[in-house]
C-alpha cells in the first residue's frame, strides 16, 4: 500500500492536495482507490436522422460551416456550429467555449456526445463533448468522478494519469489459484481498468474483481476477529434463577422472540470468553427489555453494565427506563453524558470506578480513557450503526485482562444473507415479532395532488392530541448546507396551508446534538406538534404521541429507510399513519412502495429491498453507517455467495494460501474500516 501523502504526487501540490483531502483522499493509495462514480458510454453512435429528443448518445459528424460567434443580452458569449452526417444536419450551441469553437475545422469529422434535444433550429445536442474523430482509435467508456468544487475532471484525470505506471506496482492480495478459480483479474489490472477502461467487458471484469476482493477480505477479517475474540477472557457468570426474577419486574410478559433472545444471551455470558452478539429487531420490538434482562443478570452476578447510546436523548431515555425498572432491587443506575457539568461527570466516574454504580447509561462520554470500571461484565451498544467497528472493542473488564460481554442492538432488520456478510464477527439473535396489542401503522401511497388533504389530515390528528412528522425531500448531490435550507424553506411554505398555524419546529443534520436534543424534547414534551425534518429523525427517539409520519419524495429513499422512518410513529396507544408521497409513477417505484403498504414486518421489507435493489445497492448506499465499502456496490448475489463460501473455507483450513488471504484481510480491514469513527 502506498501511503505517500497525496500532495507529493505530480501535479497535485498543497492547494489541490487540500481539495483532494476534502474527498477523503489523503494518500496515493486513497487516490488509486478513488474510483469513478459512473461511466459515460460514448460508443452509442446514432445517425443524425435517428436522434430522439432526450436521448444521450454520440454522433459522428462534419462541420458544415465556420462557427458564428455571438454575445447574449446578459453578456454570455456563445458560438453556433452546424454539423452534418450523410443523414441530416444538427446545430450545436457552445457557451463560453470560444477556443473549442475556433479550433473546429470545416469538413473535419468529430464525435459529439451529449443529450439530444429538439430546439428552435431543429435537432440539437446540448453542451456536447467534442472529440476529433479517428476511426479505430476512439475510446468509448469514459470515467466520471464525483469531485469537489475547484477540482475539474480534466485536472483530476491528469493526476490519475500521472499514476498510471505506478498502478502496475499494486500487488495482488489474493493467491493466483483463487484468481484463476473465480476468473478474476490481477488487482493492478483491475484498478487500471477502473480508471482507464478499455471496453465494457474489461470494466465489468474489473468491477467484479474488486467487489469480490473487498467482500471476501471483509468477511475473512470479521471471522478472524471472531476467532481472536474467542481466545480472550471474560467474566464467567451463572444463572441462579435471575432471569425469572427479572421477569417479575416487568409490567408485561416478554414476547416469544424476546424470550428466545434472552435464552441465547444467558448461556453466552456463562462462558469464559466474551459474547459478541447482535440483537436485530424492528423498532418497537422491545430490544430494551432484552438488554435490561442481560444487565440485571450481570448485576446479580456482581458485574457492571455499560449501556452506550448514540445520542444524549436516547441515553437519557434509557437511563429513565432502567432506573424505574430496577427501583427497589438494589441495582444502582447512573447517566454519563458529555453535556453534564464537569463536577457531575467527575462524581459519576468516581462511583463507576468504586463499583457503587451497577448500570451506567451514557453516550461517547462513556468510552473515554478516564472512565474506569470496577468490574465491567457487559457492554450494550444501542443502535450500533452509529458507532465505528473499532468502538465495539472499546472497553475492558476493569481488571486489566478480561473483556466485557458485548450486546449490540440494531433496529435495522437485515436479510440473513447480508447479515452473514456484515456481521460475520458476531452471533445474531432476531426479534421478529412485535409485542401483542400493538396497532399496525396504516400506510398509504399518494401523489402530490393529495398534499392539501394530507395537511388537513395532519391538522385533524394534531387537534385530537397527536403529533406529526414531515420528512422533507432530499435532493441528491446537494451542497452540504442546503439540507438545512431545504427544511427551513419547506417550513416557510407551510404558511397558509391547513397546518400553517400548528406550532412546528425544524430538525436537520447540520445542527449540533444539543440543538437537536432541544428540538426533540420540545416535540416530545412541549408544545411543538409538528416536526419538519430531514432524515436525522431516524435515530431511535420515542415520542408516543406521534401519530403521523408524512414523507415527501418517498421514491428517493430505500425501503428499509422508509420503514425506519415509519417506526417513529405507532409507539403509543393511538392509531398511527404513514403517508408516502411520490409523483413517480413507474412500475418499479409503485411496486416498491406497495411493499410498505402491505407489510409492517421489517425483515420482509429488508428482503424486498434486497430483491429489488440487489446486494450492491445495499453496500453502496451505506446501509450501515460504520461500513464504508468502496467497490462492493458492484456485487451481485453470485459474488455474495461465492465470497461467503470462500471466506468460511479460508478461516477453517490452514494453508499458505489461506494465510495470505488472512494477512491481506487484516491489512485491508485496518486501512478501510478501523479509522471510521463517528464524530
Ligand atoms: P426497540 O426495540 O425499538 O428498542 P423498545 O425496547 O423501546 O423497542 O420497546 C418499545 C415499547 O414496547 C416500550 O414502550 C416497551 O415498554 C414496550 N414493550 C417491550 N416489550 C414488550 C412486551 N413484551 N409487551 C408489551 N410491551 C412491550
Ligand atoms: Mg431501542
Amino acid at each position: 500500500m502506498d501511503n505517500r501523502a497525496v500532495r507529493y504526487v505530480k501535479g497535485v501540490g498543497e492547494v489541490r492536495g487540500k481539495k483532494l483531502e476534502k474527498l477523503g483522499i489523503h494518500t496515493v493509495h486513497d487516490l488509486l482507490c478513488f474510483f469513478p462514480r459512473r461511466y459515460e458510454d460514448r460508443g452509442n453512435v446514432k445517425n443524425v436522422c435517428d436522434l430522439c429528443d432526450g436521448e444521450v448518445c454520440s454522433v459522428v459528424v462534419e462541420v458544415s460551416y465556420p462557427p458564428t460567434f455571438h454575445t447574449a443580452k446578459n453578456n454570455l458569449k456563445y458560438s453556433r456550429v452546424f454539423f452534418a452526417d450523410t443523414t441530416g444536419t444538427l446545430v450545436v450551441t457552445l457557451f463560453n467555449r470560444e477556443q473549442t469553437a475556433k479550433a473546429l475545422v470545416v469538413g473535419e469529422k468529430y464525435r459529439l456526445f451529449g443529450k439530444a434535444a429538439l430546439g428552435r433550429y431543429g435537432m440539437e445536442i446540448l453542451s456536447p463533448t467534442i472529440e476529433i474523430y479517428k476511426e479505430k482509435r476512439m475510446k468509448n467508456i469514459y470515467p466520471i468522478y464525483s469531485l469537489t468544487a475547484g477540482l475539474t475532471s480534466s485536472v483530476f484525470s491528469r493526476i490519475i494519469s500521472s499514476l498510471s505506471s505506478e498502478m502496475k506496482n499494486i500487488k495482488d492480495v489474493l493467491p493466483s489459484s483463487v484468481r484463476e478459480k473465480y476468473s478474476l483479474m490481477p488487482l493492478n489490472q483491475a484498478v487500471f481498468q477502473m480508471h482507464f477502461p478499455e471496453n465494457k467487458e474489461s470494466l465489468e471484469k474489473a468491477q467484479e474483481t474488486l467487489a469480490f476482493t473487498e467482500l471476501l477480505l471483509f468477511q475473512v477479517a470479521l471471522r478472524c476477529l471472531k476467532r481472536e475474540k474467542e481466545k480472550q477472557k471474560a467474566f464467567e457468570m451463572s444463572d441462579e434463577g435471575y432471569i425469572s426474577e427479572f421477569k417479575k419486574l416487568l409490567p408485561f410478559e416478554l414476547t416469544e422472540a424476546q424470550n428466545r433472545a434472552v435464552s441465547e444471551i444467558v448461556p453466552d455470558m456463562c462462558k469464559g470468553y466474551p459474547m459478541v452478539r447482535m440483537v436485530q429487531g424492528d423498532v418497537g420490538s422491545g430490544k430494551t427489555a432484552v438488554a435490561a434482562a442481560a444487565s440485571y443478570f450481570a448485576a446479580k452476578n456482581g458485574f457492571q453494565t455499560a449501556i452506550l447510546a448514540p445520542t444524549a436523548i436516547l441515553a437519557t431515555q434509557h437511563f429513565e427506563t432502567f432506573k424505574k425498572l430496577f427501583e427497589g432491587t438494589g441495582i444502582t443506575t447512573a447517566l454519563l453524558c458529555g453535556s453534564m457539568t464537569a463536577k457531575e461527570k467527575r462524581e459519576t466516574k468516581q462511583k463507576i470506578a468504586s463499583g457503587e454504580i451497577n448500570v451506567i447509561v451514557g453516550t461517547h462520554a462513556l468510552i473515554q480513557k478516564d472512565v474506569r470500571f470496577s468490574a465491567l461484565g457487559l457492554a450494550v451498544i444501542d443502535e450500533q450503526h452509529r458507532f465505528g467497528v473499532d468502538q465495539r472493542a472499546f472497553l475492558t473488564g476493569g481488571d486489566g485482562f478480561t473483556v466485557p460481554h458485548t450486546l449490540v442492538m440494531s433496529a435495522t432488520p437485515i436479510p440473513r444473507s447480508l447479515s452473514f456478510v456484515l456481521y460475520g464477527d458476531m452471533d445474531v439473535s432476531i426479534i421478529d415479532t412485535l409485542p401483542l396489542g400493538r396497532k399496525k401503522v396504516e400506510t398509504y401511497t399518494v401523489d402530490s395532488s393529495y398534499r392539501e388533504r394530507i395537511y388537513k389530515f395532519i391538522k385533524k390528528n394534531v387537534d385530537s392530541g397527536g403529533r406529526a412528522y414531515i420528512v422533507c425531500p432530499l435532493v441528491e448531490d446537494e451542497e452540504e448546507k442546503s439540507e438545512k435550507k431545504n427544511a427551513v424553506e419547506y417550513a416557510k411554505n407551510l404558511v397558509g396551508t391547513p397546518v400553517g398555524d400548528i406550532k412546528c419546529d425544524i430538525l436537520h443534520g447540520k445542527m449540533t446534538s444539543a440543538e437537536k436534543e432541544k428540538v426533540m424534547q420540545g416535540f416530545k414534551y412541549g408544545d411543538t406538534k409538528l416536526l419538519i425534518s430531514t432524515t436525522v429523525v431516524e435515530v431511535g427517539v420515542d415520542v408516543p404521541d406521534a401519530t403521523v409520519m408524512f414523507i415527501e419524495n418517498a421514491e428517493c429513499f430505500g425501503l428499509s429507510q422508509l420503514h425506519q422512518l415509519r417506526g417513529r410513529v405507532g409507539r403509543g396507544s393511538m392509531q398511527s399513519y404513514c403517508v408516502l408521497m411520490s409523483d413517480n409513477k413507474t412500475a418499479k417505484t409503485r411496486e416498491r412502495l406497495k411493499v410498505l403498504c402491505d407489510t409492517t414486518d421489517g425483515f420482509k421489507v429488508a428482503e424486498a429491498d434486497l430483491q429489488s435493489r440487489g446486494p450492491g445497492e445495499f453496500f453502496g448506499k451505506r446501509q450501515n453507517g460504520e461500513i464504508r465499502f468502496k467497490t462492493a456496490s458492484f456485487a451481485d448475489f453470485d459474488i455474495l455467495q461465492k465470497t461467503q463460501g470462500l471466506a468460511s473455507e479460508v478461516c477453517k483450513y490452514q494453508s499458505e494460501e489461506n494465510q495470505m488471504i488472512e494477512n491481506s484481510a487484516k491489512t485491508f480491514f485496518m486501512s478501510n474500516f478501523e479509522e471510521n469513527t463517528v464524530n
